[in-house]
């Protein structure tokens, strides 16, 4: 299923997020096709084949073009609530991410002091203590947290085989600052029935992350099968952790 445009680009935006506000989006990746460690079923940029980068010869923007772009960007007189790493797959791919991180908080301290710093990110690689150290210093660290259990997480995220769901578990627990973004979905496979919506709850009740948003797809998706959540569905799921386990839950239709 063919799915949204790829950002053209380095800078995006600002755009006026429904989650974030008014962000200025940085897309570290290439432009040409997307560039991710899962292919999620319901992937708003439609399938595509995940990266191993151990193997895969891919030509990233430079550290000093990223910077320049974002310097630029933020030079524009120009509302900006939100700077925030996301653009055509998973930022946290880009080999020069730690440096690109401090360059544009650099940036961000000298040129918009008042604009926080936020990244999506589908958390594939906290296991790197280096990653684990940079997301450190995101005010909005909002990492993918779609299962609860090793087998939903491959149904349904359909990750790089190198990626272990334990050890990205583990590694979650290690953020300071943890902030969790769940995408629920229903049909042929499902997080909001039966034993993969208990784990999932569960594994949330665990980590006590800082804040929890989940929303649905409103997005032509990768795959056939797909069902969004609607919106009374979301507002029970997150009444329901608030009381259950005292978490954060944020709610978007
Ligand atoms: S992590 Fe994000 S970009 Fe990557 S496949 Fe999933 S939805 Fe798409």
């Amino acid at each position: 299923m063919p799915g949204i445009r790829l950002q053209p680009g380095i800078i995006y935006g600002p755009i006026l997020s429904r989650r974030l506000g008014r962000s200025l989006g940085i897309n570290l990746l290439p432009t040409d096709r997307k560039t991710c460690s899962f292919d999620c079923l319901y992937c708003q940029y439609g399938p595509a084949k995940v990266i191993d980068l151990t193997k895969t010869q891919i030509v990233f923007p430079s550290v000093n073009a990223i910077l320049q772009a974002v310097k630029h960007a933020l030079m524009k007189p120009r509302t900006i609530e939100m700077l925030t790493f996301s653009g055509n797959g998973e930022p946290t791919l880009h080999p020069d991410f730690v440096e690109i991180v401090h360059g544009v908080f650099t940036l961000r301290n000298e040129l918009r002091p008042e604009a926080k710093l936020a990244i999506f990110s589908n958390a594939s690689r906290v296991v790197d203590p280096n990653i684990i150290s940079t997301l450190g210093m995101f005010d909005v660290p909002m990492m993918k947290l779609d299962a609860g259990d090793v087998t939903t997480f491959q149904r349904l995220n359909r990750p790089s085989e190198e990626i272990d769901f334990n050890n990205l578990v583990s590694s979650l627990r290690k953020l300071p600052n943890l902030m969790i973004q769940s995408l629920l979905l229903d049909g042929e496979i499902s997080n909001v029935h039966g034993d993969a919506y208990t784990a999932w709850a569960s594994l949330l009740a665990e980590l006590k992350p800082k804040l929890i948003h989940i929303y649905s797809t409103s997005r032509p998706t990768a795959y056939a099968g797909v069902k969004s959540v609607n919106a009374h569905r979301l507002k029970v799921i997150a009444d329901e952790l608030e009381e259950r386990y005292q978490l954060n839950v944020m709610a978007f239709d």
